[in-house]
């Protein structure tokens, strides 16, 4: 059989959503049929602990298009859509989400603006329905943070439901890092991108499975990859305090000439505790990119496949 390519790939990375893949699937399907047949859906199920490979599965019996990568476990949302990079075929790869909050209606626009020859086509959230107010302050104050910290242009208030062309999968390939912030990373190739307004709805079913700690660590690491501002903080920070140091030095100096030097305590204490609290700090932000800087040198894979359906070879690695 010869192995034609599809002119599209979806990628949805899948944990947990067994009430939302039925709903997902037919309102994805009926999109992309009224588009073209030419197309391959990949869902990478990120070691789902309930009934979702056994969904996915009956949606490969019913129709060979639709593939399944499967992760030995859990392996986090990043990553499981660069496995799914890995393996796509098609022309253009489209990323969403499998909870709904990515509307499939939306590709049809998309795909739009990539027959006008957009290389990047990525979907701006207009109104986040159902989302908490912390998620939404903290997503807006994240934003705003990268673009004063990076000098790449990331799209606000854009997630990874996007469409890209084969030619930004390619550079996406080539770049080896471990700690993959994709939004950021597409930005970075420089392709010419272009954005689609939309309305993020409320996740179909279940709940979210970002719990403040995966936010703030993929915040630090959308900021770690792109940015070396915080560190520069760093040094600043060190130089301030040493001229407020010199300062006091001054101070207590002539202070002690005068004879009006004060018992002192409750200064030593605080110029204690602000120091103290400036190197704990300063060390923190060394240790986040020195964390990150051990991850790259150990260089491990980033995923495992425990199994696939549907797939034959793995595309390039
Ligand atoms: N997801 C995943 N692995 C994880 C967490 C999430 O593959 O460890 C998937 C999840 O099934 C969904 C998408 O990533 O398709 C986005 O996750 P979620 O809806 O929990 O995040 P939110 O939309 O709240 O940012
Ligand atoms: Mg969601």
């Amino acid at each position: 059989m010869m192995k034609v390519k599809p002119k599209y790939s979806i990628l949805l990375p899948v944990f947990n959503e067994q009430k939302n893949l039925d709903i997902l699937y037919q309102r994805l399907s009926k999109v992309m049929d009224s588009i073209t047949p030419d197309y391959e859906i990949i869902f990478i199920d990120d070691h789902s602990k309930d009934n979702s490979f056994e969904i996915l599965n009956s949606f490969h019996q019913q129709d060979p298009r639709v593939k399944i990568i499967k992760f030995t476990r859990n392996f986090g949302h990043q990553i499981a859509i660069t496995s799914g990079l890995d393996f796509a075929q098609g022309g253009a790869v489209i990323i969403m989400d499998a909870d709904l909050q990515d509307p499939p209606e939306i590709i049809v626009q998309f795909i739009e603006k990539y027959k006008k020859g957009y290389e990047i086509v990525y979907g701006e959230r207009e109104k986040r329905q159902g989302e908490t107010i912390f998620k939404r302050v903290t997503a807006f104050i994240f934003y705003r943070i990268m673009q004063i910290f990076t000098n790449i242009e990331i799209p606000l208030d854009t997630g990874d439901f996007r469409l890209i062309d084969q030619k930004v999968v390619d550079s996406l390939k080539t770049m080896q890092e471990k700690n993959k912030f994709l939004r950021g990373l597409i930005s970075w190739t420089g392709y010419k991108q272009i954005g689609v307004k939309y309305k993020r709805d409320a996740r179909y079913a279940g709940k979210t499975n970002f719990t403040i700690r995966k936010m703030l660590r993929f915040a630090f690491d959308g900021i770690c990859s792109f940015s070396r501002v915080p560190l520069r903080f760093a040094s600043f920070l060190g130089f301030g305090v040493s001229v407020i140091s010199f300062l006091m030095a001054i101070m207590a100096f002539f202070l002690k000439v005068f004879e009006l030097a004060p018992p002192g305590w409750l200064s030593l204490m605080l110029t204690m505790l602000f120091l103290g609290g400036v190197q704990l700090v300063t060390i923190g932000i060394i240790g986040e990119y020195l964390g990150r800087i051990y991850e790259e040198v150990k260089n491990r894979p980033l995923y495992i496949v425990d199994k696939t359906v549907g797939i034959h070879e793995k595309s390039n690695t």
